[in-house]
């Protein structure tokens, strides 16, 4: 069994994501265990967490005979990708106007506000891994600036004297 991943549904409910299968918040047992369902209603594979949802106590994941959930999964991994690409490439561009442009070409109606959240996440890393880290010092600072490949808006060479730098 993987360790299960969270994901909202598109009414906003809790969701579990198991190998490849999404399970639903059933309801509270004794002692604040909690039972998820698959969410096949024919299906009687079930789970048993702790209260915080993180820890499963019990499990009984035999889903006879219907498919993965993978669309759901699969289509989020596939946005989260090319914008990891797209941030890079396109360094200025609007985080929001990147995720709108993906959404465009994929057909989804069971993206949320946590997604959208993800989304801006993966953005923010993938430009952030393109910096240099950040300097602690002031000796870093200028080791910084002096390394930066700085070009003007028409992508041109200017002279940047750092006049304080060590
Ligand atoms: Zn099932």
């Amino acid at each position: 069994m993987s360790l299960p991943e969270n994901m909202l549904s598109q009414h906003g409910k809790e969701i579990k994501i198991i190998d490849g299968y999404k399970l639903r918040f059933h309801k509270i047992l004794n002692n604040n265990v909690i039972r998820w369902n698959c969410t096949n209603k024919k299906c009687k594979a079930y789970l048993k967490t702790d209260e915080s949802g993180d820890t499963v106590i019990e499990n009984k994941l035999d889903h006879n005979d219907h498919e993965k959930d993978v669309h759901d999964i699969m289509v989020r991994q596939v946005i989260r990708n090319s914008l990891k690409r797209k941030a890079q490439d396109e360094i200025c561009e609007r985080p929001l106007k990147l995720i709108h442009h993906e959404l465009k070409k994929i057909n989804t109606d069971t993206l949320n506000k946590t997604d959208m959240n993800c989304f801006l996440k993966s953005i923010y890393l993938a430009r952030r891994s393109k910096l240099p880290a950040r300097p602690c010092n002031i000796q870093n600072v200028h080791e910084v600036l002096d390394s930066l490949e700085i070009k003007t808006y028409d992508d041109e060479q200017f002279l940047i004297n750092n006049i304080f730098g060590v």
